[in-house]
């Protein structure tokens, strides 16, 4: 088993890792910023580490101050959580050859899936259905791209090989659009991931965004723990995810579930990961591969009972899956709320002192967060503090519970997304399961 690890992260998810850990006998290093001393984690763990200033090129993405705290601590292995370094091969390279385990996949697989075009292309291979589009990158011929859009067929999406975070895509109707697009989208993608390749793929109208939790082990065993839906979005980023998805059937769950675990093994994938796909008129497109943990596991926890941090740490132990495909069974439905610190309606950030903070309760009801009274949250990182979770034997059961939470919840001092939230609970696209990627949007303006 591991005996020390090193989270490479902070807020709820490294406070998530850390219980995970405390779980398992395994000792925890935090390693964190100046403006992060205060930390629920930095306080709960074994020994911690400051590794810079509060801006997070110079501390959370400081490879080498990372490496460091991780030597002179005596570190096993080390868990990037979500966001950061996560998804960077490059730190998954240098850890490894650091002599520390990451707790992920080989760097080769994050850098892989770190290339949309490289991972569709691979996903096609593997029998998954992608959303149709170029298998190369769009070159400097706009005759060429302008074909290809044709091919596709308008509305096409213009997207960056590396991009992520929701950024880097451009939607075009029109021929006469495409060239504009193209060349903004190239300079977006060459500044923010330091990478400009773009491929083109067919803009679906009116989709939902389905994504399938999978683990997989060194000894070749691929599992996959069901879907969530993560439609209701904002900019390309969710905001409300739940599990199952509604209204996906038990043999299009076994097929899908099926061709990914079969592509993880195809592809030696390792760890916890997901994959993202868009549902549209009962067929699935793949979209892209998470290399990590996600924000939203939580919700497959719930219907499910497994601790996917745990089996994070199990596989990067080596040790094998100790259940296979048919133990895993769906009990109830999970809904999760992101608590951001933001103007419910300006999406302004909203950092400050946490003046007094309850924390709801109840059969059913998860709260993953970093908050305590008191708690001064920082401007310099993103707004998300919490996340609220409901589970109830159905749909609407976990919907009731979640608003009697978002009722129950106070966070005084600073302004919340909450209300936001609660007016979401209560919309009737929503409740009755009847929104897309493009809902949210739609009501916000
Ligand atoms: P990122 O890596 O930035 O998260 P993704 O490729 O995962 O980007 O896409 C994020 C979101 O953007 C999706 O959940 C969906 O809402 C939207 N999106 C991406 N590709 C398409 C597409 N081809 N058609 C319609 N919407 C899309």
């Amino acid at each position: 088993m591991l005996e020390k690890v090193v989270i490479a992260n902070r807020g709820e998810i490294a406070l998530r890792i850390l219980r995970a850990c405390r779980d398992m006998d395994i000792k925890t290093v935090a390693v964190h910023s100046e403006a992060d001393r205060d930390l629920m984690h930095v306080g709960m763990a074994d020994e911690s580490v400051c590794i810079g200033p509060a801006a997070s090129t110079e501390s959370y993405l400081n490879i080498p101050a990372i490496i460091s705290a991780a030597e002179v601590t005596d570190a096993t292995a080390i868990h990037p959580g979500y966001g950061f370094l996560s998804e960077n091969a490059e730190f998954a390279e240098v850890v490894e050859s650091s002599g520390f385990i990451f707790i992920g996949p080989k760097s080769e697989t994050i850098r892989m899936m770190g290339d949309k075009i490289a991972a569709k292309r691979a996903m096609e291979a593997a029998g998954v259905p992608c959303v149709p589009g170029t298998a190369e990158p769009i070159g400097d011929d706009m005759n060429r791209a302008k074909q290809l859009a044709q091919e596709i067929g308008f509305p096409v999406m213009v997207k960056a090989a590396g991009g992520g975070g929701g950024r880097g895509m451009r939607v075009v109707h029109r021929e006469d659009e495409l060239s504009e697009a193209i060349s903004l989208t190239k300079t977006e993608a060459g500044a923010a991931f330091n990478d400009d390749r773009l491929f083109m793929e067919k803009f679906l109208e009116a989709p939902r965004h389905v994504e399938f939790q999978v683990l997989a082990d060194t000894h070749g065993n691929a599992i996959h723990l069901c879907e969530r839906d993560c439609s209701m979005q904002r900019r390309n980023q969710k905001v409300i995810e739940e599990a199952p998805a509604f209204g996906i059937t038990t043999k299009q769950r076994e097929e899908i579930g099926a061709r990914i675990t079969e592509a993880c093994r195809q592809i030696g994938y390792r760890g916890a990961g997901t994959f993202e796909f868009l549902y549209a008129n009962g067929e699935f497109y793949f979209i892209e591969m998470n290399t990590r943990v996600q924000v939203e596991h939580p919700v497959t926890e719930m219907i499910t009972g497994i601790d996917i941090v745990k089996q994070q740490l199990l596989i990067a132990a080596g040790e094998k899956l100790a259940f296979a495909q048919d133990d895993i069974k769906i009990r109830g439905h999970a809904i999760e709320c992101r608590i951001n610190a933001e103007d419910p309606y300006k999406f302004i950030p909203c950092p400050g002192k946490v003046s007094h903070f309850h924390c709801p309760g109840g059969p059913g009801i998860r709260v993953d967060t970093h908050l305590y009274n008191g708690y001064n949250v920082p401007p310099y990182y993103d707004s998300m503090i919490g996340k609220l979770l409901a589970i109830g034997h159905s749909r609407e059961g976990a919907l009731t519970r979640m608003r009697g939470a978002l009722h129950e919840i106070v966070i005084d001092g600073i302004t919340t997304k909450i209300p936001l939230r609660q007016d979401l609970m209560v919309d009737d696209a929503f409740v009755t399961a009847k929104h897309n990627i493009h809902y949210l949007e739609s009501k916000l303006s």
